[in-house]
């Protein structure tokens, strides 16, 4: 299959979950994730209206960022390390991945210094198998230390669901997310919005859909 042929069933699969879920589809950015393809191919993908693309390691967005087409935004979706920050400040429109207060006071600082506000979104840990994200009861506590950071802006959250899950697990997992979003938003907190989760990879993008999520993160169902 080709990258083209390859969106062409994401596009589809999109307005299907989206007609299940009586959503609209624009509300749902297809968000690639990149990781581990070349330059060229992400260009390809660009070519065909991919407009945001994800990587989870800045090493490797930094040896292709160069090659890659400037029409487009890049978003970090894995662990970020504290130190690694100030290499992607400038490159990056959202990191998915905030996890702790320290990595947001980061950010934060080397935004301040480029004069630029960072959108973030809080990573909840969705399984005991998978470490990665806070768990769900310090969420409110993270954002009430990370709201009135100036060059940082609270936009969602993002989660991933444990790997093999079934579709009730799926179910459950992205219903709690979104739950939980609201709840969030119920407390009208200044500057922080609720208006984007991400959630949904290659396997399970379409149950995210339909339970929410605005920004989907296909990988391998795109490129292979
Ligand atoms: C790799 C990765 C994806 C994409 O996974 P696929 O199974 O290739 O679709 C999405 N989100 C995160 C955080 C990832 O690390």
């Amino acid at each position: 299959m080709s990258i083209k042929e390859n969106l062409e069933t994401i596009r589809e699969n999109v307005k299907k979950a989206c007609q299940r879920a009586g959503r609209d589809e624009k509300e749902v950015l297809i968000l690639a994730v990149t990781k581990t393809r070349s330059a060229e191919e992400i260009n390809e993908a660009i070519s065909l209206g991919i407009t945001d693309i994800g990587e989870n390691r800045v090493q490797e967005l930094m040896s292709k960022y160069d090659d890659v087409r400037k029409d487009v935004k890049w978003h970090i979706i894995g662990h970020l390390q504290t130190n690694k920050v100030k290499y992607i400040a400038d490159k990056v429109s959202m990191i998915h991945s905030v996890d702790s207060l320290k990595l947001a006071s980061e950010i934060n600082a080397r935004c301040e210094k480029i004069s630029k506000v960072m959108d973030i979104l809080i990573e909840v840990n969705s399984g005991e198998e998978n470490k990665s994200g806070i768990d769900a009861s310090e969420v409110f506590s993270l954002i009430e230390e990370v709201k009135d950071m100036k060059n940082v802006r609270i936009r969602g959250l993002m989660t991933m669901a444990p790997l093999g899950a079934d579709e009730e697990t799926l179910k459950t997992v992205f219903s709690n997310l979104k739950n939980l979003s609201e709840e969030i938003k119920e407390r009208n907190y200044e500057n922080v919005s609720m208006e984007h989760l991400s959630m949904g990879m290659s396997n399970d993008y379409k149950e995210a859909i339909e339970c929410g999520a605005t920004i989907i993160r296909p990988g391998r169902s795109l490129f292979i």
